[in-house]
């Protein structure tokens, strides 16, 4: 492909002009027929890249284009605004199709809420790569908050003794930097997982049938650094992987993402504060950004059968870890909760019936619930899972 242009494999620095397109810096206007006709397909459009002059198919919308053939990342913002991404990394992949899935199994069968021998008794039904698009802000966030927090005291002695509430003014600062991932594209429900890896979102879901005790089990996603471990981008490590047809566009603007992660630390301080007083009266949040660097995190979306019933496992292809999951749970963890509630329940009644001496219903209440958990505890054992 990269032949066409330049009559050769020395690229051109910068945005020079590349013979058959002299305007390699300007969008070019593909869809001159973008009539009533083709209302509803999103229109492709084509620049050229402006290192090696390929042409570079995307959709409308899209702003961050990445060359499949020599790496170079464009970005569209706004009208004759084209640049190219200088900070621009990539997490390099290192698990294929098969490596993905027995990370995916390694994790299917850890932790107390699933069934160990899990991995066995899975279809495996479906393995997408992804190389996705992620702005990451290195900012500070400072918040200054004051409030009132209520309290009693006791006036008065003996007899007259009674309590007041009474308030008191408080106030103080959360200071926290942050390498805040912010996904380059609209739409976080286009692929399954996007919305879950953002720090604070729930990343894993056990299923619970219909069990209804749901203790537990689910986790939130870390405020991890996407930045760790990164490399200066690369379309050959991309295509050792044989990933770099899989390199998904970023449709926001690096402005745009700065805007978003200061309002979704706004957001999350907000929260913070409304816990440390009664009554809060006055937050103020700043964001200073230190930083904006495009990185490609490679992933593996993975999808499998159990018991009639498909669950999804997101993999990140660098780290070769699990970012999100759904996972059944276990019957043995679900037995075990079972057991210790009711257990815990025949325990107060074994204590209630040792204090009201004579009485028969606590002791029987007892026997229900101790036998309840055992008999649970049987039909768990019988039962396939
Ligand atoms: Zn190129």
């Amino acid at each position: 492909m990269p032949e066409e242009k330049n009559g050769g494999s020395e690229p051109a620095e910068g945005p020079v002009d590349i013979p058959q397109n002299g305007e390699s810096t300007e969008p070019v206007e593909t869809p001159a027929e973008s009539t009533a006709a083709d209302d509803i397909k999103p229109d492709i459009r084509e620049i050229s890249c402006s290192n090696c002059g390929a042409p570079l198919s995307y959709m409308e919308g899209e702003a961050v284009i990445t060359c499949e053939y020599c790496g170079t990342t464009t970005m569209l913002a706004g009208y004759d605004n084209i640049v190219t991404v200088e900070s621009h990394f990539l997490l390099p992949p290192k698990v294929g199709r098969d490596e993905a899935i027995g990370i995916a199994s390694g994790w299917l069968k850890t932790g107390f809420y699933k069934s160990k021998d899990l991995p066995n008794k899975v279809t495996w039904r479906k393995t997408e790569a992804r190389v996705l698009p992620y702005w990451i802000v290195r900012c500070t966030g400072n918040t200054r908050w004051s409030g009132m927090q209520k309290g009693t005291k006791t006036l008065g002695e003996g007899k007259n003794k009674k309590t007041e509430t009474c308030w008191e003014p408080v106030q103080g600062r959360i200071t926290e930097d942050y390498t805040w991932p912010v996904y380059a594209r609209e739409d976080t429900s286009e692929f399954w997982g996007i919305r879950n890896i953002e720090p604070g979102k729930q990343c894993v879901f056990p299923d619970w049938g219909r069990f209804i005790f749901r203790l537990g089990g689910s986790k939130k996603a870390p405020n991890k650094d996407l930045l760790e471990g990164k490399m200066d981008f690369s379309i050959d490590e991309l295509k050792k992987a044989n990933m770099h047809e899989h390199i998904i566009n970023g449709q926001i603007t690096q402005e745009r993402a700065e805007t978003s992660a200061g309002n979704r630390i706004i957001e999350m301080h907000q929260e913070k504060v409304e816990s440390k007083a009664t009554k809060i009266t006055d937050v103020d949040t700043t964001i200073d950004v230190q930083g904006v660097d495009l990185v490609y995190l490679p992933v593996w979306e993975l999808v499998y059968n159990f018991a009639g019933r498909d669950y999804s496992v997101l993999v990140d292809a660098s780290r070769q870890e699990v970012l999100s999951g759904e996972a059944p749970v276990g019957k043995w963890a679900k037995a075990t909760i079972f057991d210790i509630i009711f257990l815990l329940i025949a325990a107060i009644f074994a204590v209630i019936a040792s204090i009201s001496e004579g009485a028969a219903w606590p002791w029987i209440a007892t026997g229900v619930f101790g036998v309840s958990a055992i008999a649970y505890t049987i039909w768990t054992a019988t039962m396939k899972e």
